[in-house]
C-alpha cells in the first residue's frame, strides 16, 4: 500500500546546464520505463528549481525544495517561503536535514514550524531525523530519534502531507551504513511513534538516507518499513540514481 519513494537531494551542487541535463536524463528514463513501482522526486538547489521543473514537466518526476522558512513571507533575507517553492513548481520540501540542523543550528521546534509552513502551502514535508555517532555509541539512538519525531512532526500531519526520512548523521556522505537490523528496528520504532501523532501511521512513507548506493540499495530498500531512499551523492549521477531506483521495480 506504500509506494516506494526515491528522492534525490542535490545539496549545493549544480549549475543550469548540468542540472537540466541530469533532470532531462532521468525524465527520459522514467518515460521510457513504462509503469514503475516507485515515485521519483528531485530536490535541486533553489536556483535550479525552475530549470528542473521545466526539464521534467512531461515526465512522472516531481520537484522539491531542500528547505523552507517557518513563516510564509517576510523580512528574512536569503530564506525561501514554502509558497515560493510551490510557485516554482515544487510538490515537496525537505525540512530538518542534518546539514541544516548542524550547519545552521536548526532545532526540532524550527523544523516543526517549517513542516507546518510546508503544509499551509500545500507541500509535502519530508521531515528528516537522525542520531549522531556519539548518540548511537552511547546507546541513545532510539531515544534521540523518538524525541526528534515528537518535536519535529507538526499538528495536522497526515500520510498525505508528511514523509519521514531516517538519516543517521554518521552515515551521510561517509560510505558507512547501519546494519539492516538496525535500520529495521529504527523504522519500526518510528512508525510506532508516528501512531501517537498521525491518524494512519501505516500509510506514512519512511525513507532511509545515508550513503545509499547502487550496491547497497537492494538490501536497504527491501527492509520492512523502509519505503524508499533519500539519496545525496549518488543522486548526482543519473546511472547511479537510476540503478538505486530500479531496485524497487
Ligand atoms: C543526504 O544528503 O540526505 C544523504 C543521504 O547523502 P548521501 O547519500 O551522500 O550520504
Amino acid at each position: 500500500m506504500r509506494r516506494k519513494f526515491i528522492v534525490g537531494n542535490w545539496k549545493m551542487h549544480g549549475l543550469r546546464e548540468g542540472g537540466a541535463t541530469l533532470a532531462s536524463d532521468l525524465a527520459g528514463r522514467m518515460l521510457g520505463a513504462g509503469p514503475v513501482a516507485f515515485d521519483m522526486l528531485l530536490c535541486p538547489p533553489a536556483t535550479l528549481l525552475h530549470t528542473v521543473a521545466q526539464a521534467v514537466a512531461d515526465a512522472p518526476v516531481k520537484v522539491g525544495g531542500q528547505d523552507c522558512h517557518g513563516k510564509d513571507s517576510g523580512a528574512h533575507t536569503g530564506d525561501i517561503g514554502a509558497p515560493m517553492l510551490a510557485d516554482a513548481g515544487c510538490s515537496h520540501v525537505i525540512v530538518g536535514h542534518s546539514e541544516r540542523r548542524q550547519g545552521h543550528g536548526e532545532l526540532s521546534a524550527d523544523v516543526k514550524a517549517k513542516a507546518a509552513a510546508a503544509h499551509r502551502a500545500g507541500l509535502v514535508a519530508i521531515v528528516c531525523v537522525g542520531e549522531t555517532e556519539a548518540e548511537r555509541d552511547a546507546g541513545r539512538a532510539m531515544d534521540v530519534i523518538a524525541r526528534m519525531i515528537d518535536d519535529s512532526v507538526p499538528d495536522g500531519a497526515t500520510a498525505a502531507n508528511t514523509v519521514v526520512a531516517y538519516e543517521p548523521v554518521w552515515a551521510i556522505g561517509t560510505g558507512r551504513t547501519p546494519t539492516p537490523g538496525d535500520v529495521a528496528a529504527m523504522h519500526s520504532m518510528i512508525r510506532r511513534r508516528l501512531a501517537t501523532l498521525v491518524d494512519q501511521p501505516d500509510a506514512v512513507r519512511i525513507l532511509y538516507g545515508g550513503s545509499v548506493k547502487p550496491d547497497n540499495a537492494a538490501s536497504l530498500l527491501h527492509i520492512d518499513d523502509v519505503d524508499g531512499a533519500l539519496v545525496g551523492g549518488a543522486s548526482l549521477k543519473a546511472d547511479e540514481f537510476w540503478a538505486i531506483a530500479e531496485t524497487c521495480r
